[in-house]
């Protein structure tokens, strides 16, 4: 079998290399002082059919701290710019992540990033300093697998690494890598870059590199990039319907942080519900709550609008406004969706929206815990107590589990047939920020133990983990206090 190391390749940047464009730029990984390997995703490396003892050689941490690069590995990092807080940014660029190459996975040997983040300068740092923390780091790690066994689009996490780089932030901290894996690193802001620069040979031939790869189905088609974008749109909607139903807050969502694939990538300031709250802002930066809970549906219609100005180029007005408006709708039709299975329902009726909207409110007026309460509702029955229990105002709760009762009565599945399809899409565990928050404690002290035990329950969150049932119940009281800024 081929090493991990020696299947990297780069016939992405080869292709830009020969059309001459500047999308890229080669750079060289910083070594880390005294790296060690905090973790591996071997779920992850099973998928892309790196080899257990590829995972364990000693290259691998040589690689994965940026102290090695074997010949066929030549780094780049990507040029974006974006809108930021819904400000023209201008050029960002990879500041602190470098592709190392694209590893071919599979029978149809499709390709998927590997990235190293954390791993140095590049000419896209500005005045930064191109490295990770630990605590960022395992937060990244932690949540992409989390959202993957959630279900959710996303970019993966293969490795962790810890080491005695000095890394000066708010206080000094360990710097660490955490190799991400993505199929696609090309975000709204990559096309920005490119429109702003006034540079449509540019935004055309990124089209056509992500056509090419992503869709090689639609190379020939005269619609190919009005079909990329509309894929897009589609992609977007249904991210974002899947984060509204987890009670996911991304933090950060600037036009350079939203993948083209609608996988969500960069892992900031994100933070899950604890009790329902639609104003939730888990970004401290964030004061006005421009990406709260609650806006992450229509900032991501102002995302795809920002796109759309970068692929004027390509596409018609008209045609671009007409797939716009698709996203209210699909993300209606996808979040109902969503919503009337984690309430046990076989299919969408009229008034569903009045029971799951009452429902949502209740929760709000009680703050009601919202992943507790759907994995309990698993267990409804017209006199369940511990149910009841979760509301101070019960008469409120017992009038909304009359209608869903009568609802549950109208279908023909058995409470055994809906408990089972239940539990499979309300998780019992999903990475609230207190998790993290004490795994990063005792990792800074040297016992990554959290990190493994962490990694195990969000991969998969829906079943039962005897071990780390602490995890399923009420966040404790200072919990409330964790405050999450950008800086990372
Ligand atoms: P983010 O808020 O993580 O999406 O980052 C926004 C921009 O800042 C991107 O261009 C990042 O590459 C860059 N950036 C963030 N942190 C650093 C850092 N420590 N060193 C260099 N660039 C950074
Ligand atoms: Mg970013």
């Amino acid at each position: 079998m081929t090493s991990f190391i020696d299947r990297l390749q780069h016939s992405f940047f080869d292709t830009f290399r020969e059309q001459g464009n500047l999308h890229f730029s080669p750079v060289l990984p910083a070594r880390l002082v005294d790296p060690i390997i905090v973790s591996h995703n071997r779920l992850l490396a099973e998928e892309l059919g790196i080899a257990t003892t590829d995972l364990d050689q000693p290259e691998m941490l040589e690689l994965m701290s940026g102290n090695f690069m074997a010949a066929n590995v030549k780094p780049v990092a990507l040029v974006y710019s974006g809108h930021q807080f819904g400000v023209w940014a201008g050029q960002l660029g990879d500041g602190r992540a470098m592709t190392l190459g694209e590893l071919p996975v599979g029978t149809d040997a499709s390709l998927w990033d590997i990235q190293l983040k954390g791993a140095g300068p590049t000419p896209y740092s500005r005045f930064s300093d191109g490295r990770a923390v630990l605590r960022s780091s395992i937060r990244e790690y932690l949540c992409s697998e989390a959202m993957h066994g959630l279900g959710i689009a996303t970019t993966r996490a293969l490795c962790l690494v810890d080491s005695k780089t000095q890394v000066y932030r708010e206080e000094i901290e360990s710097g660490a890598t955490v190799c991400r894996v993505a199929q696609s690193h090309i975000r709204f802001g990559s096309f920005e870059h490119f429109h702003y620069r006034k540079e449509p040979d540019a935004v055309r031939a990124l089209a056509d590199y992500v056509i090419q790869r992503h869709f090689p189905e639609w190379v020939k088609d005269t619609d190919r990039y009005l079909k990329f974008f509309r894929n897009t749109v589609f992609k977007t909607a249904r991210m974002i319907a899947q984060w509204q139903s987890v009670g996911f807050n991304h933090g950060v969502m600037n036009t350079d942080n939203m993948s083209i694939l609608g996988d969500t990538i960069d892992y900031g300031p994100f933070g899950f519900l604890d009790s329902y709250n639609p104003d939730f802002i888990c970004n401290h930066t964030d004061a006005n709550g421009r990406y709260a809970f609650k806006n992450q549906p229509s900032v991501g219609l102002w995302n795809l609008n920002a796109l759309a100005t970068a692929l004027t180029s390509l596409i018609s007005n008209e045609d671009l406004i007409a797939e716009l408006t698709k996203y209210e709708p699909e993300f209606l039709q996808q979040f109902r969706q969503i919503m009337t299975t984690k309430l046990g329902l076989q299919t969408y009726a009229s008034g569903d929206e009045q029971l799951i909207n009452q429902l949502l409110d209740l929760m709000d007026t009680n703050q009601v815990d919202y992943t507790i309460l759907f994995r309990s509702l698993c267990e409804f029955s017209d006199s369940n107590q511990t149910l009841r229990d979760q509301f101070t105002d019960r008469e409120g709760f017992d009038d909304w589990a009359k209608n869903y009762s009568r609802r549950l009565q109208q279908q023909d599945w058995t409470d055994l047939q809906r408990r089972e399809q239940m539990l499979s899409i309300n998780p019992k565990f999903v990475l609230r920020n207190y998790m993290a928050q004490a795994c990063i404690e005792k990792a800074q002290k040297g016992d990554y133990s959290e990190v493994h035990r962490l990694l195990e329950v969000m991969q998969s969150p829906y079943k039962d983990h005897p071990k780390a049932e602490e995890y399923a119940s009420l966040p404790p009281d200072w919990a409330g206090q964790i405050s999450i800024s950008c800086s990372s």
